[in-house]
């Protein structure tokens, strides 16, 4: 079967620096113990696993304060999502060493909604009720910003501040983005808009957008839980009409998926390790639908070769609070 890998894909910048920062933590015995994660590193359970086995606790949940409090002593890291200040402030309170893995794309839109509530405006985010990122972000001025996620929670909203700002969730499909930001401006023309949705998501969608477009089938390598990934399978369906799977790993690549095709097109999220990625091309390229001893899948997921090489040559960029 042939296969198209479409470019860029898969690790982006913020990811590995989060997951640089917990493997850092892991090699340095002057941190207090245990290690808690305050919700997954990255939405990848490959990566919470791989983790997991060097003795680091991943905390999962709904909300990161209730989290916080399941953490009784040690060190906590805040992943790449961020956290609302009232986390900050609580594990201070707590006397817990606290390591920031937030993506500074996250930070930037933490200081922009900060600066602008601080003039006077009322906050307009978009994002997915429920993700991490918009909690973080909303709870940086929980009574000026209004989440919203579709035209109806659009609807619902009655601003009658002069000074308005939008802006969004790093992950989400910028076309959608685009659609709804459209209709945020005709019910309030004064409002400044501030897209937020990262280079490396952008990137990756354009790329299924023109790429994908080639085969006739595209397969998105990510986690469920990853909106990135999930945001992938949208774009390929609904900007390159061609129809689109997500799968985990090699192992959820089903079969009957490629019968009758002869072009996969492969991507992955932002937070999917490129030796899972590596797994699935293998398996489609020696895929051959009228021999069904290539069906089998052989999944070569290790965990010991998820994590980045050399920790200890990474630049550390984590914020220690
Ligand atoms: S997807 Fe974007 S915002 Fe999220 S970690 Fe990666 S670079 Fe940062």
């Amino acid at each position: 079967m042939r296969v198209l890998r479409i470019t860029p894909r898969g690790y982006c910048y913020g990811v590995v620096g989060a997951m640089k920062i917990v493997q850092e933590a892991i090699n340095d015995p002057s941190l207090p113990r245990p290690i808690f994660i305050i919700g997954m590193i990255v939405h990848n359970r490959q990566v919470v696993d791989a983790f997991d086995d060097k003795g680091v606790i991943t905390l999962d949940g709904a909300s990161r304060l209730d989290l916080l409090e399941q953490a009784v002593c040690g060190t906590v890291i805040f992943t790449a999502h961020g956290v609302s200040p009232s986390v900050k402030r609580r594990a201070a309170e707590r006397g817990l060493r606290v390591l920031d893995a937030t993506c500074p794309d996250v930070t930037r839109t933490h200081d922009l909604i900060h600066d602008r509530v601080g003039k006077g405006y009322d906050i307009i985010y978009i994002g997915r009720k429920g993700h991490p990122e918009p909690e973080g972000a909303v709870g940086v001025a929980p009574d000026n910003v209004y989440l919203i996620e579709t035209e109806s929670d659009l609807h619902a909203l009655a601003l009658d501040n002069r000074h308005i700002a939008v802006t969004n969730q790093t992950t989400l499909s910028q076309w959608d983005t685009a659609e709804l930001i459209k209709k945020v401006k005709t019910k309030y023309p004064q409002a400044e808009i501030y897209n937020e949705i990262c280079m490396a998501t952008q990137l990756r969608q354009q790329a299924v957008a023109e790429q994908a477009r080639e085969a006739d089938l595209c397969i998105v390598v990510g986690d469920a839980r990853s909106n990135n990934s999930n945001r992938l399978v949208q774009v390929a369906k609904e900007f390159s009409d061609t129809p689109a799977y997500l799968a985990q790993n090699v192992v959820a690549v089903n079969p009957d998926w490629l019968i009758g095709r002869s072009t996969v097109a492969v991507t992955s999220g932002a937070s999917t390790p490129s030796v899972i990625t590596k797994a699935v091309i293998e398996y489609l390229e020696q895929f051959d639908e009228r021999d069904p001893t290539t069906w089998d899948h052989k999944d070569k997921d290790a965990h010991t070769r998820i994590l980045p090489k050399s920790p200890a040559s990474a630049i550390p960029r984590s914020v220690v609070l």
